[in-house]
């Protein structure tokens, strides 16, 4: 009997926990779907605020054409970099134009001229911001404020005037995310709105930090896994540019970046190979969905017909301003002792090479189908890291057709990131390899100091 009473009494507190449990469980999950609705709510009037402040902000939409309105039809990021291309159908009778500028005006009325060409033909204008994708206007300059991007017209009865925006695009609004400097970014949100029954195209900046999937870098460490990529002796280019990379990371993040690298080591020797990186955690889709400035893909040279000396190699993407990869390239020359490369094809500066597809050559080749490449410019990236992260900008068009190589997700995409693929030095050439073994810290620190100088990180 008194067994069972005891059974009894376990029974009933078993019940009791259970009971218990159940009713925490129940208060766990009432709390999540109450902070869920507060949140969406809080959400909702943000973006609300955000369409109120833009509509109140009329005095610069009282100053633009009420009736007549540019069309957009391309608007990119690029880097740091803004871009936007469009035309306006003028009345017939319109006097002569002097000059057309594409300009980002703020509330207080200041007004950033943006670097643009135009033509004029049968009333039409048509206008671009695209001479380089890393050029036009840099997000990384704006205040605290809001903007509206305006065409604005001189003709020659010295008359001017100022156009606002209509989306023709297929794309939609841009969350951009400046730099890390000092603990602190703005986030920038790029939108097409109406007010009035006016369409405009504003961008509103706010202080902010970088949401949890947001970075500033990429750094990647090419091949990884079964792939090593160049061998000398026992030396494999992998495991070197991965001791590079993880350094990097170390000494960017000391200047208080975000920094992703696209592997670190722990990856599958059987599952990661050379064609998974536009799977899910490889390194094009990982670069992608950074929401990453920038990228620097850290490689070693090998070359049949070695060139004696080896050095240095920066690659840039096609159509780009190359300030940033002379930078680079100077930098490495001068603080790791070494020199630049004497290799001359696709050579734009010392040390620095530009190499663009043939896309004849390509074209019947099985390893793409470039039929779907849809780039901005007729010259694309030879180099899938350059190419398939710019998104339209780089004429990314991996779609997935190709056997082996999975879809690029992101390759029709108007946000991308710029990047730049380093070949430290020859592996093949013996002074080279020494000194990049023996002093890899000082070529890492001249890949940080260039990205702390160029772009006023600290
Ligand atoms: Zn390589």
């Amino acid at each position: 009997m008194k067994k069972q009473t005891r059974k009894q009494k376990r029974k009933q507190k078993q019940k009791i926990l259970i009971k218990k449990s159940i009713r925490i469980i129940i208060l766990i999950l009432a709390i999540i779907v109450i902070y869920n609705i507060v949140k969406g709510i809080s959400q909702e009037n943000e973006d609300e605020e955000l369409i109120q402040a833009f509509a109140q902000n009329s005095k610069i939409l009282e100053t633009v054409e009420k009736s007549q309105f540019a069309k957009v039809s391309r608007y990119i990021v690029y880097g740091t970099h803004f871009n936007i291309e469009g035309s306006i159908n003028l009345p017939e009778d319109t006097v002569p134009i002097q000059n057309v500028e594409v300009i980002a005006k703020n509330i207080s009325g200041e007004e950033i001229v943006i670097d643009s060409e135009y033509t004029y033909n049968n009333n039409m204008v048509e206008f671009t911001t695209l001479d380089k994708i890393n050029t036009g206007l840099n997000l990384e300059t704006l205040q605290e404020t809001d903007y509206y991007i305006l065409l604005k017209i001189s003709y020659s009865n010295e008359e001017e005037k100022y156009y606002s925006l209509e989306n023709d695009t297929e794309y939609g609004e841009i969350d951009y995310y400046t730099l890390t400097r000092n603990n602190s970014n703005n986030k920038i949100y790029i939108n097409f709105s109406k007010a009035q029954d006016i369409p405009f195209l504003g961008f509103n900046v706010t202080k902010s930090k970088l949401p949890e999937n947001v970075y500033d870098i990429v750094i990647d460490p090419g091949h990884g896994g079964n792939d090593g990529g160049a061998v000398s002796g026992n030396h494999i280019e992998a495991d070197i540019v991965l001791d590079c990379a993880l350094d990097l990371k170390e000494k960017l993040e000391d200047i208080g970046l975000k920094v992703l690298v696209t592997r670190d080591g722990t990856e599958s020797k059987e599952e990661y190979t050379a064609n998974n990186m536009y799977d899910e955690d490889g390194r094009v889709t990982l670069a992608n969905k950074s929401g990453a400035k920038l990228l620097i893909s850290l490689h070693l040279n090998s070359n049949e017909a070695k060139l004696s000396v080896g050095g240095t190699e920066v690659y840039a993407p096609t159509n780009s301003n190359l300030d940033f990869a002379k930078t680079l390239a100077t930098n490495i020359v001068n603080t790791a002792n070494t020199n630049y490369s004497q290799m001359e094809t696709y050579k734009e500066a010392d040390g620095v090479y530009v190499r663009e597809i043939d896309i004849s050559k390509r074209a019947g080749s099985v390893a793409y189908n470039s039929s779907s490449y849809k780039g901005i410019f007729d010259s694309i990236p030879y180099l899938y890291i350059i190419r398939e992260t710019g998104g339209i900008a780089t004429g990314a068009y991996v779609d997935g057709s190709t056997p082996g190589y999975s879809e690029n997700k992101y390759r029709n995409s108007n946000v991308g990131v710029e990047s730049y693929l380093i070949e430290l030095g020859y592996m093949n050439v013996r002074s080279d390899l020494n000194n990049i073994l023996r002093n890899s810290d000082l070529y890492v620190e001249a890949i940080a100091n260039s990205v702390n100088e160029f772009y006023g990180i600290k």
